[in-house]
């Protein structure tokens, strides 16, 4: 090799290194377990169907509550921890790097503003779900997994306030006006887009993400049977999402093995 390869391997080997660290470092107040289960939960509901080319999965910040991690908009399939950002309560990153950003990131930052108790947010445009939000039949829960549909799915419809949009929540007034209409509940429905899922963590926020998709289209089996459906009633409900909450962990790890890098 000649002093001048040997030279310019050097210098590609040092660049390479210092891209890596920084990578590794993009957030270091942060674990990178947590860097992980974003990038993971990603990766689980494009696996699953639940998303595609779009939607994303966020958390909050783990020590600076009024800010939250997201990735820089990337298939939902590609996302890895070095993909995850920091945003502030306003949505805004908070060092871009010239990374591009998800343009409905409004739709985690007033969610995370108006629900302390909420660490994880999850938005898709699930094929299941989007029939029930343009359709006046509720989502119910029709069998266990999917028990906290229970305390109710509402329907947010993006014209009622904002009239012809294209449908998209690119501004924090939209995305306040969506949190409003999820209020204290686990889902909301978006008329003619998805919907958005919130829970305690992101293995929750995912699980239910996933069970949301399964129940919609059970359901509107079930409806195409013609006769009367039978939903869980609001006790059983909760007794079961107690359970699911319990068992949710053999799910991530099933899922979480399946789309581990190398799969
Ligand atoms: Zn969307």
């Amino acid at each position: 090799m000649s002093s001048f390869s040997r030279f310019a391997a050097i210098a590609v080997a040092t660049l390479l290194s210092i891209a890596t660290s920084r990578a590794q470092d993009a957030i270091p107040s942060v674990p990178r377990e947590l860097l992980e289960d974003i990038a993971t939960g990603s990766r689980v509901l494009a696996d699953l169907g639940v998303v595609d080319a779009f939607g994303h999965v966020s958390a909050r910040h783990p020590t600076n509550p009024k800010h939250f991690l997201m990735a820089r908009s990337v298939a939902p399939a590609q996302v890895t921890a070095a993909d995850i950002m920091e945003f502030d309560e306003n949505g805004e990153p908070v060092d871009a790097r010239n990374r591009a950003v998800f343009l409905e990131r409004f739709i985690h930052a007033e969610i995370y503003k108006a629900r302390p108790d909420v660490n994880a947010v999850v938005h898709t445009h699930s094929p299941g779900v989007v029939p029930f939000s343009v359709s006046r039949t509720p989502l119910r829960p029709l069998y266990h997994n999917a028990a906290f549909l229970g305390e109710g799915a509402p329907v947010w419809d993006i014209g009622k306030e904002f009239g012809a949009t294209d449908m998209l929540v690119r501004n924090n007034a939209i995305g306040k006006s969506l949190a409003a209409a999820l209020a204290d509940k686990s889902v909301v429905l978006m008329r003619g887009h998805g919907d958005v899922i919130v829970g305690p963590a992101v293995q929750a926020a995912v699980f239910r993400a996933y069970y949301t998709d399964v129940n919609a289209r059970l359901q509107a089996q079930a409806i195409g049977l013609g006769s009367d459906v039978t939903y869980l009633s609001a006790e059983e409900a909760a007794k079961a999402d107690g359970v699911n909450m319990v068992i949710m962990d053999r799910a991530w790890a099933l899922w979480k093995q399946k789309v581990q890098p190398g799969k």
